[in-house]
């Protein structure tokens, strides 16, 4: 059968293949060559420039004035509108017609007044088909609208793709014409790319690899590019390869469509409205094509744009949602960051997506998706469990720097013990292409080979968008059973998870956190998106402790559902993994930090009407109340305003989430405040006992009633350090281990400590440090009466390039583990560099707290928005500010407010209240004027401190029904009674989605509700008023 003689030479057979279907070489010869047939140009080609992006029918009114193709347009950020008339040459009958359309920055086709689809050459799609065969009656003239965005797939950096983008870039469109498409040069063409791609793939080890490579030669023997007629001859021996089948123990590909947008990074939250735009209606399309295509979707937030900016589509997508071809994935509102959020704020994640996705589609997520993260909260399994999802695809730990994940399937354990079945495609990429490397790394790189015969390959285009192509899906098909190859499946994630799921017998468990060993920076970078995302969050639990409390005094409070949503949605929108990690552009960080201004704005005023309403008309008044939004009673020294606006300071005490005025209490141990003969100077409050230097370190901190100092021998706490911050690629997101080698004290005293507040209810100093000649620190440290820790209220003014910041405490404390708070919970990290699982953690994140314990000692170290800690042997470190350069090449620029804590302590940090101080120091207390003698009252309180009440609020759809989340916060087994004072008639325990559990009510007693948790357990419950 073979055209002889065939030479034992595979390195020329090869190469005369890949010459056959070269777009570079041959091509007046060669097969490539004869992809398109005739051609012939536009009728007419216009153009209309917007700096804004506009919708169709406005932009279709304009003015449209002649384009030359060629000619330059601009610049980045901005939108080229082209209206494009054509007409099909009748004697183009019976062929296959496109638009070719070759041009910079990304594009969307509108005919009839619809998006049809997207065009971009780096998503390798330049042609829109007209007709796949054109007949007589079909109409020959039409008009299009192309819609061409000014900025690439991956938006506009200057010089690289992280780079600051080029404001001033300008854009072109190089080809635009009609041709004639050749459908069989294609399929042709394919047949060639997939078997060139065994040979190379399977390598000369395998006999199947010479199979391919005899196939292939053959078939250019076969195959005169001239004749048409001479390719099927061609085709059916490719046909024979593909068709050679499987034995039945091959490992299987799920192969699903999927295409990963960031809701922000490289470009502004607008320009993603309209990538989702585009590059769902071209999968749209390829559905309508390829019934067997399916494509999986996360993000209800983009859902949630494209309903509104573009419903026609919307309504396709609920079709074929309905078909089980687009499928919804993920379960949140976007795919947020996995170490940042606050326990309750992934909560909403969960909570805002599972209902958009019920509402709008009829169903809930069975897995939650999140592939391009920088690492995954060891309670994650838990809240996934709880929001109905016991499945997790992700692939970013195979990003480590330092120690290769030993798993691709396997069960991940949680903080609580909670387990979910989790995938990583053992390609290692969202963005495949259909290709036979795809489908070979798939099966090689498997770590459980025998133990899952199952795995992902997630192909289109990804990050900046675009999605799948047909050409990816004609790569899938022809090998969908070809021996030498994995069997491939076009499949959807719940069939994979239930393939194995039931063959999980040899899956490995991963207990605790996945920790990503590479951006670590992202704990730091942007620091006013960190403090906008703790300070909001914290204002979103106070309004909605405070309106649910209004709500159950049954006065005619309305609670502002429609509001809160709104800004929760804001909150949940900047979480995404590119924005709170502070990895985007600056044009991002402008729409960041406004839409926390937003929050705050709004937010204050929910909270200044909820606080009102918490009062009768008698009991409003000028006096001061004091609203404690906390689960515990509260004594604390809070700064007031008297009747002439004149400052003061007082002593409170008001119960756990209620309200009391304030009253003239005085301290125990007032706090006093001494200069030293050597001007150091001296504060005490009974409690601690603290000598600053002049530089504002701390000489001496000192335990007064267990006689115990905190700080190292010789050292200093609150010592400022500064590290040259430069690493390999990755700037805003990688700090590289070898920072640690640059460290350098920041010693220069400019204004030396003098006292503040001299003490009494309150002592405090200030003095300001010079870091260079650009950048100052001044600092009040503070210590109040009855306080067990002292705050450092600090003010940076910042303008360095590629450096670290830091403050660090040498504590007097031994242990092979520190503690850090995480989303409801704590968990430990090495303190030593043992192993390089130990050592590749050097910089690690915590939420509120962190804290160093030996049996009876410890000392903690708190903060207000502060999120990368280290704690190597004894030095205990915050992370404070990085100076960045890309992708926003001002980051961190400026003046930031930060303020931290150091707390040392007897006992464990659990008896010592940590946790609870630190909750203290990030929920401030609410003032409210009400009438003098206002007597005090708690809504709610827990008998176990163990157990932290986090979120009162209204649950979703049933008004003046509340939700209350609690978690136990210790790591213990415990019973506790949560006490209440509202008129609660029923109750029961619900899951994160608020739905009841019939078969656990809740029992009340006359003393309240008991609880049983288990260490780190969530719980919540629905309480009907
Ligand atoms: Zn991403």
């Amino acid at each position: 059968m073979y055209h002889q003689p065939v030479l034992k030479n595979r390195r020329t057979l090869l190469e005369r293949a890949e010459k056959f279907i070269s777009d570079i070489y041959f091509t007046d010869c060669n097969l490539r060559g004869r992809l398109y047939g005739d051609s012939c140009p536009l009728e007419s080609i216009t153009s209309f420039l917007s700096c804004k992006r506009i919708p169709f029918t406005e932009a279709a009114q304009q003015n449209f004035s002649p384009y030359k193709i060629g000619d330059t347009f601009g610049p980045t950020w901005w939108t080229c509108w082209f209206k494009v008339n054509l007409k099909i040459p009748v004697n183009w009958r019976g062929k296959e017609v496109h638009l070719l359309w070759e041009s910079d920055g990304e594009a969307m086709v509108w005919r009839d007044e619809q998006p049809v689809q997207g065009l971009t050459k780096e998503g390798e799609k330049t042609s829109y088909i007209l007709t796949d065969c054109l007949k007589d009656e079909e109409p020959h003239s039409v008009t299009l609208y192309v819609e061409l965005a000014c900025n690439g797939l991956f938006g506009a950096g200057q010089g690289s793709m992280i780079a600051a983008p080029d404001p001033n870039r300008k854009y072109s469109v190089q080809k635009a014409e009609l041709v004639v498409f050749n459908r069989d040069v294609r399929e042709l063409l394919t047949d060639f790319e997939m078997l060139i791609d065994i040979v190379k793939q399977l390598g000369e080890g395998e006999q199947r690899g010479y199979q391919a490579l005899f196939t292939v030669n053959e078939m250019v023997n076969l195959c005169d590019p001239t004749k048409a007629s001479s390719y099927s001859k061609a085709r059916s021996l490719a046909h024979k390869f593909f068709s050679q089948q499987n034995g039945q123990s091959q490992h299987t590909v799920h192969a699903m469509g999927h295409c990963h947008i960031d809701s922000a990074w490289l470009w502004p939250y607008e320009e993603t409205i309209r990538k989702c735009g585009r590059s769902w209606v071209t999968a749209i399309h390829l559905m309508e094509k390829n019934p067997e295509f399916m494509f999986t979707c996360s993000q209800a937030q983009q859902f949630q744009w494209v309903k509104t900016w573009y419903p026609g589509l919307f309504s396709q997508i609920q079709h074929y949602v309905k078909k089980g071809q687009f499928i919804p994935v993920g379960g949140t509102w976007v795919e947020m960051d996995g170490n940042l959020p606050s326990g309750e704020s992934m909560v909403r994640q969960f909570l805002e997506g599972q209902r958009f996705f019920h509402k709008e589609f009829g169903l809930h997520c069975k897995e939650f998706w999140l592939p391009d993260t920088f690492g995954y909260s060891a309670q994650l399994p838990q809240i996934m469990q709880g929001s109905g999802i016991s499945r997790f695809l992700t692939q970013k730990l195979s990003w480590n720097l330092v120690n290769v994940f030993p798993h691709n399937t396997f069960f991940w354990e949680g903080l609580d013990g909670s387990q979910v079945l989790t995938h990583f495609p053992p390609g290692n990429s969202y963005g495949m292409e259909g290709k036979v490397e795809d489908l070979v790394n798939t099966v090689k790189n498997n770590k459980d080979k025998g133990r899952a015969n199952h795995s992902a390959a997630l192909f289109g285009f990804g990050d900046g968008g675009g999605g799948p192509t047909q050409l990816m899906l004609d790569r899938l098909q022809r090998v969908q059973d070809t021996d030498g190859l994995p069997k491939v499946w076009m499949s959807a994630p719940d069939r994979l998870f239930s393939e194995l799921q039931a063959d999980s017998a040899l899956l490995c468990t991963w207990t605790g956190e996945l920790f990503l060993e590479l951006h670590n920076g992202t704990y730091t970078t942007q620091a006013q998106i960190k403090r906008g995302n703790r300070q909001c969050e914290t204002l979103l639990h106070d309004i909605e402790v405070a309106s649910s409390l209004a709500l159950s005094r049954g006065e005619a409070f309305e609670y502002p559902v429609k509001q809160l949503q709104e800004l929760w949605r804001l909150l949940l929108l900047n979480q995404f993994h590119d924005v709170i990690p502070g990895s985007c552009i600056e044009m991002v960080v402008e729409d960041a930090l406004r839409y926390y201004e937003d929050i705050r704005r709004v937010g204050g005023g929910l909270l200044d009407d909820a606080c009102r309403a918490l009062l009768s008309k008698e009991q409003k008044g000028d006096a001061h109340a004091v609203f404690n939004s906390l689960p515990w009673e509260r004594n604390e020294v809070i700064q007031l305003q008297d009747t002439a606006g004149q400052p003061g300071l007082a002593l409170v005490s008001v119960p756990s989430v209620g309200l009391a005025t304030v009253k003239n209490t005085q301290p125990v141990a007032p706090v006093s405040v001494t200069v030293q003969a050597d001007g150091t100077v001296l504060m005490a409050n009974g409690i601690l006992q603290t000598i600053v230097n002049k530089n504002g370190s701390l000489a001496s901190l000192h335990l007064v009633n267990a006689n115990r100092e905190a700080i190292s021998d010789g050292c200093h706490g609150n010592q400022f350090v500064m590290f040259d911050d430069v690493p390999l690629y990755w700037d805003a997101w990688d700090v590289m281990d070898y920072h640690l080698q640059t460290r350098k004290p920041v010693l220069e005293v400019v204004q030396p400590v003098q006292i503040v507040s001299s003490g009494g209810l309150r002592g405090s100093v200030s003095f300001t440090l010079r870091i260079s000649d650009k950048s100052t620190i001044t600092q009040e440290i503070v210590l109040d009466a009855m306080c067990p820790y002292i705050k450092f209220n600090t003010q940076v003014e910042w303008a360095e390039s590629h450096k670290f910041l830091k403050v660090e405490f040498p504590v007097r404390v031994r242990s092979p583990n520190a503690t850090y708070e995480i989303q409801f919970g704590h968990l430990q990290r090495p303190t030593h560099r043992n192993t390089s699982w130990d050592w590749a953690r050097f910089e690690v994140w915590g939420h509120k707290w962190a804290d160093l314990s030996e049996h009876n000692f410890g000392v903690a170290l708190l903060n207000d928005c502060k999120y990368g800690y280290s704690v190597h042997r004894n030095i205990m470190t915050l992370s404070l500010l990085r100076a960045a350069k890309a992708p926003d090449a001002n980051a961190d620029m400026g003046t930031h407010h930060f303020t931290y804590a150091i707390m040392p302590h007897t006992g464990s940090f659990q008896d010592a209240s940590v946790i609870q101080c630190a909750y203290n120091l990030n929920f401030p207390l609410r003032l409210i004027r009400s009438a003098p003698g206002t007597v005090p009252w708690s809504a709610l309180s827990v008998s176990d401190p163990a157990v932290i009440l986090e979120t009162v609020k209204q649950a979703e759809d049933r008004k003046g029904s509340l939700v209350v989340r609690l978690y136990e916060s210790h790591g213990s087994s415990v019973t506790t009674m949560l006490r209440f004072t509202l008129p609660v008639r029923e109750a029961w325990h619900c899951d994160l989605l608020e739905r009841p559990d019939p078969t656990q009510p809740a029992h009340i007693t006359p003393d309240g509700i008991i609880l049983n948790f288990s260490p780190f357990q969530i719980v919540s419950l629905l309480l009907h008023l």
